[in-house]
């Protein structure tokens, strides 16, 4: 049993140099916990690969630099977390293949965190989308909850 709430603070707080280092403000509203089934290392590493990417996309941009980050639970049985951040959209041609491997806008990418993300998502019986327009990118991840003592 993982208990994605801890885990998200966890890796917020583990992130927090970056995000001051980068002038980026976080918005989160995370209380209850929510526990789902897996492996906590490899949920980390999704949290981890979405921050950095948006930190990445946020440092080239000039203006309010913000992350949201909310969890919401949904009929006891499903779990919904989204991490949106302002900034520059994903161009509409990479939209459809960003959980492609390999597929990168970086000079220095390597296109292997969103691969890597949706891999460990679809393992834990979930899915993940993204939604990138105008001046936001969101991505929503949704896993089936479970009782904490399960
Ligand atoms: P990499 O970070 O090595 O480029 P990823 O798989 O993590 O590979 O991301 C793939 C591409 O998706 C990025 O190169 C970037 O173009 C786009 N992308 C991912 N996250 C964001 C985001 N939060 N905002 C804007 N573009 C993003
Ligand atoms: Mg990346």
């Amino acid at each position: 049993s993982v208990p994605l709430t801890t885990l998200l603070k966890e890796m917020l707080e583990f992130m927090y140099p970056r995000f001051t280092e980068t002038n980026i403000i976080i918005h989160c509203d995370l209380r209850d916990e929510v526990y789902i089934e897996g492996d906590s290392s490899q949920i980390k590493q999704v949290l981890l690969n979405i921050l950095v990417n948006a930190v990445e996309e946020l440092s080239e941009w000039n203006g309010e630099r913000i992350i949201e980050v909310k969890l919401k639970r949904n009929l006891e049985k499903t779990v919904e977390l989204s991490i949106c951040n302002n900034g520059n959209p994903i161009p509409d041609y990479l939209l459809e293949n960003v959980f492609e491997p390999f597929v990168t806008t970086k000079s220095l990418g390597t296109g292997l965190g969103l691969s890597v993300c949706k891999q460990i998502v679809e393992k834990h019986n979930g899915t993940i989308e993204v939604n990138s327009k105008e001046d936001f990118t969101c991505f929503t991840i949704k896993f089936p909850t479970i009782k904490e003592s399960s």
